[in-house]
């Protein structure tokens, strides 16, 4: 591995279960010359469990910005240097992102080994929407600052993922509820790749209740998830002049026949048309 400048290796490693780290992240960890790890003590009986020798220097957030510059004088030397977090993908809410930059902008190659990471193992088990997403990480600790943070993304239309810590979890789930509505879809992924691995989907309020029902879905670490925003498609998103006409056909013929022919007439879509004269039938 040795060339000129060293490379840094960002390497994810398992988020619970030890299989989930890939040949090439062991073959990495095995060959650097020195590996960056965020809580060195954690890490070890990790490569102690591989049977991986290679000497373990702390990098975490309260020495990163400082003590990068010793990572980058050793990759300037030659030496190859990994990166790793306590679990998972490095820099994804961990460490690493200062080391990262300083070394790109010293010219050293930086190199993702990627593997294990549970906001992307969350959704790919979800069954909500995954080819736009949005990832926000931990929402703020308090409930004012949770509740004016969700407030600014109630209308964003892409699938929603947040981390949170267990003790937080129910009162995480009743801001969703409380801002987002009772009815969005929703799921909370706890303990992934664990014994108690848990996948729940639900509407925002029977995720809350299930939750607060059974005190061991408020352990272990979860990835909660959240359907985008999507436009109510009732009366609001139908102009005045199409209801008028809607509701003079209604009063003439069958709700499906009015439908169609308000949506001839105006130019609305006819399902929409069709779902408002529902309602509407409900409501009379
Ligand atoms: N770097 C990690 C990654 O790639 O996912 C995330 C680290 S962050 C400090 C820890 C948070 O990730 C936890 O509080 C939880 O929200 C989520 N997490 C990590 N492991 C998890 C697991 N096995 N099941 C569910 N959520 C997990």
């Amino acid at each position: 591995m040795n060339s000129v400048v060293g490379s840094l290796y960002v390497v994810a490693t398992p988020i619970g279960n030890l299989d989930d780290i890939s040949a090439r992240a062991l073959k990495v960890l095995r060959d650097v010359s020195l590996i960056a790890a965020e809580d060195t003590r954690h890490s070890l009986r990790l490569m102690q469990h591989f049977g991986i020798t290679t000497p373990l220097g702390a990098c975490h957030e309260h020495n990163e910005r400082d003590e990068g510059s010793r990572f980058i004088q050793r990759l300037l030397a030659g030496e190859d240097v990994a990166l790793i977090s306590d679990a998972g993908t490095p820099l994804i809410s961990d460490p690493g992102y200062h080391l990262v930059r300083q070394a790109r902008a010293a010219g050293v190659r930086v190199i993702p080994v990627p593997g294990a990471c549970a906001l992307i193992a969350a959704l790919s088990a979800a069954g909500l929407p995954s080819d736009r997403f949005i990832f926000e990480g931990f929402l703020p600790a308090k409930a004012v600052g949770r509740r004016s943070r969700l407030e600014l993304l109630k209308e964003e239309p892409r699938t929603l993922i947040f981390y949170e810590a267990p003790h937080r979890i129910l009162e995480c789930l009743q801001d969703l509820e409380l801002v987002f509505g009772p009815d969005r879809p929703a799921l909370l992924a706890r303990e992934l790749t664990k014994t108690f691995e848990t996948l729940k989907g639900l509407p925002l309020s029977e995720l809350r209740a299930f939750v607060e029902g059974d005190s061991n879905q408020q352990r272990g670490e979860c990835v909660v998830l959240v359907a985008g925003w999507t436009a109510p498609e009732t009366e609001e998103a139908v102009s005045s002049e199409a209801m008028r006409i809607l509701d003079l056909l209604l009063k003439e013929m069958p709700l499906k026949r009015a439908a169609a022919l308000a949506a001839e007439i105006t130019g609305e879509r006819k399902n929409v048309l069709y779902q408002v004269a529902l309602e509407k039938q409900k409501v009379d």
